[in-house]
């Protein structure tokens, strides 16, 4: 490295506190920070994408984001959570194989920067499935970063890392936090006068209504970034290879309308109806079921109710008792 050069580091950052303390810390010590966010497909319940860029601005760091909610990287990401090498933690949250996901990618990034390391904000002992240290090891074994991933929260409880060795960054300033409590956490955030998100509460695919929406769903078609947004939103009923949703509300209505393809969908006309959308290949029986659904959730409480359904606009009807 050339006398000059000024070591740097690429921040994995969630947004959330230890991330943000990371950042703090390696630029107490003089190193030129570089933040990397992934949007993944199913949250991180740390921070959104909005929250993390204003802290990044405030610091004054370049903050790279990775979409993981489309083409390649979702299906990648799906892949992952369908057959983890790693196993599952609460839910059907992969953990290890996530983070093996994430750093993959930073790696070539950091590779691209000319960075001389990764850091994240993982601590030993926070978190049950990835942060325990045969987890730690296997993750950075197996994103190739061997020796190249710092967690400065931790690192005097760790094995000295490459960049400690040759002096690029000053263990003996490194912390050894330790397990769930937050105290010294929070004490450093007071220290350093940043504000932090309160954590969230954990990534959808930890919640089990939502993991069994997401398995119907992949059990019936390739999921795409389209799905993402109609897993989060209506009442999700599977008959086979169909998913029938029913709008909740008039937003969830509004944003089925606007999310659908070439696909079925119902309204009952002149009352408080539902919007229904139905997903796969329609049968004369889904049909029924799904006017049945629409009429149930509807305000028109008659004996038989007429369900208008169609897919460019409700130009046929049917009478359900
Ligand atoms: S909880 Fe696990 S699966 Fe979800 S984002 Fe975090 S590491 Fe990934």
């Amino acid at each position: 490295m050339p006398a000059n050069k000024k070591t740097k580091a690429l921040v994995m950052f969630s947004g959330g506190l230890d991330s943000r303390l990371v950042i703090k810390l390696l630029q107490e010590q003089g190193i030129d920070t570089e933040a990397i966010f992934f949007n993944l497909p199913f949250g991180t319940g740390c921070c959104n994408l909005n929250c993390t860029f204003n802290f990044s601005q405030m610091q004054g760091i370049p903050l790279k984001v990775i979409d993981c909610t489309s083409d390649k990287y979702l299906q990648d990401y799906i892949k992952i959570i369908k057959k983890p090498r790693h196993g599952y933690g609460s839910g059907l949250n992969p953990c290890v194989d996530c983070r093996i996901f994430m750093l993959k990618i930073a790696k070539e990034y950091m590779k691209k920067i000319k960075a001389d390391f990764i850091a994240t904000g993982e601590v030993l002992g926070e978190r049950p499935m990835s942060q325990h240290r045969k987890a730690m090891d296997i993750i950075e074994k197996e994103s190739g970063l061997k020796g190249l991933l710092l967690r400065p929260l931790s690192a005097g409880l760790l094995e000295e890392t490459i960049p400690e060795k040759k002096k690029l960054v000053d263990r003996s300033k490194l912390l050894k936090i330790k397990g769930r409590g937050r105290n010294k956490q929070i004490e450093l955030a007071n220290k350093y006068k940043i504000d932090y998100p309160s954590p969230g509460g954990g990534c959808l695919l930890c919640e089990r209504e939502f993991i069994k929406r997401l398995k119907n769903l992949m059990d019936v078609k390739k999921i795409d970034s389209r799905d993402l947004k109609l897993l989060r939103i209506g009442r999700h009923f599977r008959f086979g290879k169909n998913i029938v949703i029913v709008g909740r509300n008039e937003n969830e209505n509004k944003q089925l309308l606007k999310l659908k393809n070439k696909e079925y969908y119902l309204e009952v006309p002149g009352c408080g109806s539902p919007t229904t959308l139905i997903i796969g290949k329609s049968s004369k029986e889904i049909l029924k079921k799904a006017a049945e659904l629409t009429a149930r959730y509807s305000d028109n409480k008659s004996k038989e109710v007429i369900v208008k359904y169609g897919i460019s606009k409700l130009d046929k009807e049917v009478i359900i008792s």
